[in-house]
């Protein structure tokens, strides 16, 4: 499942950061979802909750930014977001909204990242 694997690698990354620092709990992480990453953000809420119930995760806020798609088109060299509302989750065709064309570079939108990540460490009393 997309979804879990998707929460698993993002509860590993903020695990491994928190480490780092000497976290002894973790508050808050943003995550950025592209929208062309095809994730349902709600999911991978559900499984970073269920998946960090014995890490010092436990009763962090996961807060996941959307990310709309922007591309560049190469026939009329239009740049900039793409309305994706009628887009299929599973077999996503983006097209230029100038001319139509599917000839186009996704700039933005397709990554799924840890953006920030808040810890309480054990000074900070
Ligand atoms: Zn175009």
């Amino acid at each position: 499942m997309h979804e879990l694997s998707m929460a698993d690698g993002i509860l590993k990354a903020v695990l491994s950061n928190a480490e780092e620092n000497d976290a002894t709990e973790v508050i808050e992480v943003t995550v950025e979802m592209g929208r062309m990453a095809l994730l349902n953000p709600e999911q991978v809420k559900f499984m970073l909750g269920v998946l960090s119930e014995d890490t010092i995760a436990k009763d962090a806020k996961f807060i996941i930014e959307d990310i709309p798609i922007e591309i560049e088109c190469q026939e009329c060299s239009y740049s900039g977001k793409v309305e994706d509302e009628d887009l299929d989750h599973y077999t996503p065709v983006v097209v230029c909204p100038k001319c139509d064309t599917n000839r186009i570079a996704i700039t933005n939108g397709k990554d799924c990242i840890v953006k920030n990540i808040i810890i309480e460490k054990p000074d900070d009393e």
